[in-house]
């Protein structure tokens, strides 16, 4: 027995453009004698207030002839996608998006999260659904539109802000297991708690991610990662044990070593902080993996050292060269992105070294040099990374940071390093020197370069072409014009 609730009587209310679309598509229904129902997301999100862009709709029937006769009954008429595989069609307005697929009921073969499916009546597809403030439904049919169902008690749910499975959850994760990734992202996207038996369920069956796609796994960490608060999700991968199975170099940092009784930061959770403290600033996805993978090298390069305590020499270097394999494990773009978060890691220490020394002009410039147009994005990562407990710290921390940025103005308006060309090409020094390509040009390139730099010639051509003239010399080079 559905429980019926007026959807009038709740806080929920469509906007005039979808109660417009709702209702004709229930007129559309009506003509096909298919009765119809919002079902899910949309519905879900109303209730929390959250704002909704796509609309799911369950009809008994077949969902692509829906689609079609309501498409038709529109002037003009939008295009229908439709995909006969899945019995599912798309019709698209400008900011809308609404969804059409008949009610099924579903098997699930236990090699494989795509299960076998039938018609069924609007309660089968009720009961397939993950979560029981995703099988929500509204009726869209003239004798009861807006009636509310909610057979799982989906409603009192969200108002307790608990995600649970409508049916036992130890099958209902082996069933379709990226359904325990579902679970830990509307936990991350929604601040819910996941109900006790639901998340014990999740630790009973990691081993069934294997039947899992890395695409669908890794949509759902980009959807935590973009989230307002990416660490709640970190944590519980972590809590539930499927951090082991989805990025088990993460899991190396969890845990502070003690010896002589001096300890280390918990590396997991000061990374957790930090993708915390990025998410304040930016929506940048990469820039929150960047940080998320900052400090990735540390396990590898932990010693403890006597008289020092603990290290982690190199770990900016040792992360870097992990990012390529954990950007290919996850099958996150190997191209831009990957090198852009690489960079980041690679550099991430160096301003903050600045802050610890008396700041040169050269050095400034080197960096500005080496992150060009990350500066910005490196700075960010840099005072994200700035986690103590002791606030004063914090705060000394960030006002020198301030002071490094102030003299990156100052030297970027004098030098003009960042994304700077050096004034000299390797095809002018072969045509000075007569020279084809090989190891001198470089030689001469490199010199060129770090002069510069480090401020021992100006950033100009004249003083350029000598300081080149002058290093040709050194290398037995004879201008041949
Ligand atoms: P979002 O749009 O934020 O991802 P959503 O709930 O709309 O949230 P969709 O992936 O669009 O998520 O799925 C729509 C609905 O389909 C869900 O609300 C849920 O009822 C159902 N659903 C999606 N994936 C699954 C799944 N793996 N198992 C069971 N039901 C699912």
């Amino acid at each position: 027995m559905l429980v019926r609730i007026i959807f009038a009587a709740m806080n929920i209310s469509f906007t005039k453009q979808e109660q417009v679309i709702f209702e004709q598509i229930g007129a559309v229904a009506a003509r096909l004698n298919m009765p119809c129902y919002l079902i899910g997301g949309f519905v879900r999100d109303k209730i929390i207030g959250r704002p909704v862009k796509d609309a799911d709709i369950v009809c008994l029937g077949d969902g692509i002839e829906l689609a079609n006769a309501y498409a038709a009954s529109l002037n003009p008429k939008p295009m229908v996608a439709f995909f006969k595989n899945f019995g599912t069609a798309q019709i698209k307005f400008n900011d809308f998006e609404i969804e059409f697929v008949g009610a099924r009921k579903e098997s699930y073969q236990q090699d494989s999260r795509k299960p076998a499916v039938e018609e069924g009546t609007i309660e089968d597809d009720q009961n397939r659904r993950d979560f029981t403030m995703n099988a929500l439904a509204i009726s869209l049919n003239s004798h009861d539109f807006g009636a509310l169902s909610d057979p799982f008690n989906g409603i009192e749910a969200i108002a307790s802000g608990l995600i649970k499975t409508p049916l036992e959850p130890i099958q209902t994760f082996s069933d379709d297991p990226l359904r325990m990734l579902r679970a830990i992202r509307f936990a991350t996207q929604l601040g819910f708690s996941i109900e006790a038996n639901t998340f014990k369920a999740i630790g009973e069956n990691i081993h069934r991610m294997k039947i899992v796609s890395q695409e669908r796994i890794t949509d759902e960490l980009n959807k935590i990662m973009l989230s307002e608060k990416p660490s709640i999700g970190w944590d519980l991968l972590w809590k539930s044990g499927l951090l082991k199975v989805i990025l088990p170099q993460m899991l190396d940092l969890h845990g502070a070593v003690y010896i002589d009784g001096k300890g280390h930061k918990d590396n997991f959770y000061h990374t957790l902080e930090v993708l915390d403290n990025i998410a304040v600033h930016t929506h940048h996805l990469w820039l929150r993996w960047a940080a998320l993978l900052h400090d990735i090298g540390k396990p590898a390069t932990k010693k403890f050292e006597e008289g020092h305590g603990w290290t982690f020499h190199g770990h900016e270097v040792v992360g870097a060269r992990m990012v390529p394999k954990i950007f290919g494990r996850l099958k996150l773009p190997l191209h831009e992105p990957m090198k852009y978060v690489q960079k980041l890691v690679l550099l991430h220490l160096r301003p903050i070294s600045l802050t610890k020394e008396n700041i040169t002009d050269s050095a400034v410039r080197r960096l500005l040099f080496d992150a060009g147009d990350e500066i910005e994005d490196l700075m960010t990562l840099c005072s994200a990374d700035i986690t103590s407990k002791n606030k004063q710290k914090v705060k000394r921390y960030l006002q020198n940071f301030e002071l490094v940025k102030e003299r990156m103005i100052q030297v970027e308006e004098t030098d003009r390093v960042r994304n700077w060309q050096p004034p000299i090409s390797g095809e002018l020094v072969m045509e000075v020197f007569g020279l084809t390509p090989g190891k001198n040009v470089g030689i001469i390139k490199d010199a060129i370069r770090e002069a510069i730099l480090d401020g021992i010639i100006p950033n100009q051509f004249e003083a350029a072409y000598e300081f080149m003239l002058e290093k040709g010399e050194g290398l037995n080079l004879k201008p041949v014009k």
